[in-house]
């Protein structure tokens, strides 16, 4: 293990100590009598074993400080300022490592000095996703997840480029209007990472059936595929309960944005459904109500609003891929208020075990 302190954390030796960090509400100022702590400090640049530190420690202060470094280091690693040089180059090319750097940066924040960031980046790098929908959202999605490094990407669109599309799609321009979204975000997204290994599919989902298609092969699924309104998300669920995979989605609702995490085992998009109309006999109604009607949401989508809720899915993604954090939308229906920036919980719930998608099979009340 080579100590060294992370990229995003600098240092700075004053006289009355060493300052750790440049967050001047967070940083920390620690003692540094003899000068002792700042020659450990400066051995904290990736180059030496632990034991070399120590090795160089008790030959220039003439006494044993083993355990003091020892301490010091799993102090330093536990508040996050440490991480271990040691796995450099064993995962990732130089070109990665120079693509991906701010990411490498981003995903040292979350480990410590048993971490390692280079097999998050390989994680992405590695993993194979889909994306249901390159409209105003996937559009913008998709150049996030491209900009992480996922190389391995299935797309689904049919839709063509409309003029009102460009208020918020950024991936396209005016001369491609009537083309279509995924050939032309294929040509877009492998200019700006020719890594990609794009899979395009052009089709309307039309059942469950045509998701489990698009999501073969596939280890998580983003959903921000918004049609047909009512039915979309109970295909998208059946098709992600039977291939056990994990699935974020979410959508704009006029001024608000909402987003939801499901993992496999853990309850369901239709588990929260049963949920509600267990508690209000009346959502069964208004549902069938626009089932009748053929409901189609409007869009009032800016680009603005698609951008934020487009980073949020995608931070929401990154953390059930890396693990660096729980998403927070965990079987909770988020929704962020685009006028304030607030965000709210509006409803969560647990597995139902009668569930007629998810649930023991004995149960199921179809
Ligand atoms: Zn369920």
């Amino acid at each position: 293990m080579k100590p060294k302190f992370k990229n995003t954390i600098p240092y700075y030796i004053m006289p009355e100590g060493i300052y750790l960090g440049e967050d001047e509400y967070n940083s920390v100022l620690v003692e540094n009598e003899d000068s002792k702590m700042e020659y450990l400090f400066s051995l904290f640049n990736g180059e030496y074993f632990i034991e070399e530190i120590v090795d160089l420690c008790n030959k220039k202060y003439t006494t044993d400080m083993t355990n003091d470094i020892q301490e010091i280091i799993e102090t330093l690693s536990e508040a996050g300022y440490l991480e271990n040089e040691y796995f450099e180059n064993e995962t990732l090319n130089n070109y990665m490592m120079e693509r991906y750097k701010a990411n490498l940066n981003y995903f040292s924040l979350f480990t410590d000095i048993y971490g390692n960031k280079y097999n998050l980046q390989k994680k992405i790098n590695d993993t194979h996703i889909t994306l249901l929908g390159v409209g105003g959202l996937g559009s913008q999605v998709l150049y996030h997840l491209a900009s992480l490094g996922f190389h391995n990407i299935t797309i689904l669109d049919y839709d063509t480029l409309e003029l009102s599309n460009f208020n918020r799609q950024l991936l396209y321009s005016e001369k491609d209007i009537g083309g279509l979204k995924t050939s032309l975000a294929e040509k877009r997204i492998i200019e700006y990472n020719p890594n990609i290994n794009l899979k395009v599919i052009n089709k309307k989902i039309e059942s469950s059936k045509d998701v489990e298609e698009a999501i073969k092969g596939s280890e998580y699924v983003l959903c921000v595929a918004d049609k047909p309104t009512l039915y979309i998300q109970d295909w998208v669920n059946e098709a992600v309960v039977k291939n056990n995979l994990p699935l974020v989605t979410g959508g704009i609702l006029n001024k608000r944005g909402r987003f939801i995490t499901t993992i496999p085992n853990n309850g369901c998009l239709e588990c929260h459904k049963q949920k509600l109309i267990n508690n209000d006999i009346n959502i069964q109604n208004q549902l069938e109500q626009l089932n009748k009607n053929n409901y189609q949401r409007n869009n009032a989508a800016i680009s603005s609003n698609v951008s934020i809720l487009a980073g949020i899915l995608v931070n929401e993604f990154l953390d059930i891929v890396i693990g660096i954090n729980t998403p927070v939308s965990c079987n909770k229906i988020m929704e962020f208020d685009f006028t304030n920036y607030q965000l709210k919980e509006l409803s969560s719930w647990n597995k139902q075990n009668k569930c007629k998608v998810c649930g023991n099979n004995e149960d199921k009340t179809i």
